[in-house]
């Protein structure tokens, strides 16, 4: 098969990476793509925000299948566009991509439907905003309803931040998508990633996953769009794993497809496990990246039927198998990241770290320039290994990154604490 996957970070890579080794795939491009996932797959420089250009590049090149990997096209209809055109794609259409283009949607569902998420009230305007989160308890959160590229979420200590928070987004501080704000009641617990591939009617659980927002050590610091990752979170007990079907993925796909929007594509849910079970923090409609990279480590199947049968509603059957093995991903940032920093620090040692044995580097941000390797964004590489557990995941990642020269970047060098506490305490 002609596949084009859309998209250029570390998600991609990886997704790249598992779609090239499959046998079914005869020619893999990806657009824009980056440096690294130039070794998998021939890169196109087109605008993935421009449909038409994506329509006409399958045309002219018989692309037999498509997949988008970030949410912004999504968001945008993509798929529909792709589909009416006669390309088959794997992903949500604009409907059922509300899931992550509207959190008012997605709250109001849960409401309707028994979802467990936090209490909420939704608002058009900051006065009656403020006076509802006058009336609740700190800390409290305050949302944007639309897409904000990971800045959307305000968590208030006081009253006085939160109201702060309002006025910037209705003040149009976060532009459009802050014309409608959430504020939300904050849990309390540990959180997790959970991926569900769906077909519109069946849903079928992925590797449990867990991430790392904060940029410094010790979950310290600003949110960022992931500092690191690892699979499997040993939070997610086989018992909160059926909850969470239960009580939420199921309900959800059974909800859209009622409502006439079914939803087919990756359903990610960003999880609090709290003391009453898993609560939905908030949904997102396609892999989460980082943990993108540690599930396709631990992915045994070959994914590309995998896509194939969920677009085609063909997913009650299917089985997908995973590796025993866990895996763990350290993300390497330029300086200054998530805030004010620069492009084209040179990035020097990566086939020394490879060389390791059981470490893929998956490229975010990355340009070759005359052969080289420069940093082309924020978050730059995902140095990710294997191993018998995720301490031994976590020892060769390090090891790997230590061989990188790279004085431009910078890392966490706790990714997977949580996880190896938890199997250090459990003996
Ligand atoms: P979101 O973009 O909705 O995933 O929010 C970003 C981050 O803010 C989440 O990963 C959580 O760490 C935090 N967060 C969002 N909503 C809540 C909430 N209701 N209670 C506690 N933390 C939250």
């Amino acid at each position: 098969m002609n596949i084009l996957l859309l998209g250029s970070g570390g998600r991609e890579h990886a997704l790249a990476w598992k779609i090239a080794a499959s046998p079914l795939t005869a020619k893999l491009w990806c657009a824009p793509g980056n440096a690294g996932i130039a070794r998998a797959a021939e890169c196109v420089a087109l605008d993935i925000a421009d449909h038409a250009a994506v329509v006409a590049f399958c045309r002219a090149n018989k692309v037999d299948f498509v997949v988008v990997g970030p949410e912004a096209p999504l968001v945008a209809g993509i798929v529909d566009d792709l589909e009416a055109a006669g390309f088959k794609t794997f992903g949500p259409r604009k409907a059922a991509a509300r899931l992550e283009g509207s959190k008012g949607f997605t709250k109001d569902l849960c409401k309707a439907h028994n979802i467990p998420t936090a209490a909420y009230e939704r608002f058009t305007a900051a006065a009656p905003a403020k006076e509802y989160a006058r009336k609740q308890a700190v800390p409290i959160v305050t949302k944007a309803d639309g897409l904000a590229a990971g800045k959307g979420v305000i968590i208030a200590e006081t009253i006085a931040e939160a109201e702060a928070a309002i006025d910037m987004m209705f003040s149009g501080g976060l532009g459009e998508a802050g014309a409608e704000v959430v504020i939300e009641e904050f849990l309390i617990g540990e959180e997790a990633s959970f991926f569900a591939l769906c077909d519109g009617e069946t849903a079928i659980p992925l590797a449990s996953a867990q991430d790392h927002k904060r940029a410094y050590d010790g979950d310290k610091g600003p949110n960022t769009g992931g500092m690191g990752a690892y699979s499997p979170a040993p939070v997610m007990t086989a018992e909160t794993t059926q909850r969470t079907m239960d009580e939420i993925i199921t309900p959800t796909v059974r909800a859209m497809k009622d409502m006439g929007a079914p939803f087919k594509g990756i359903l990610f849910a960003g999880l609090m496990i709290t003391q009453q079970g898993p609560r939905l923090i908030e949904y997102n409609v396609r892999f989460g990246d980082p943990e993108c990279q540690v599930l396709m480590l631990r992915l045994m199947s070959d994914i590309v039927p995998a896509l194939i049968a969920a677009r085609d509603g063909q997913l009650k059957n299917f089985d997908l198998r995973w590796y025993d093995e866990a895996a763990l991903v350290v993300v390497m940032a330029t300086n200054g990241y998530p805030g004010n920093y620069g492009k084209g620090s040179l990035i020097e040692g990566l086939d020394d770290a490879v060389a390791l044995g059981g470490v893929e580097i998956f490229h975010a941000g990355t340009k070759s320039e005359g052969g080289k390797i420069t940093a082309n964004g924020g978050r730059v590489l995902g140095v990710a290994a294997t191993g018998a557990s995720v301490a031994e995941a976590q020892q060769r990642a390090y090891a790997a990154v230590d061989r990188i020269d790279w004085p431009g970047g910078f890392c966490r060098r706790d990714i997977g604490y949580l996880a190896i506490g938890r199997q250090v305490s459990a003996g």
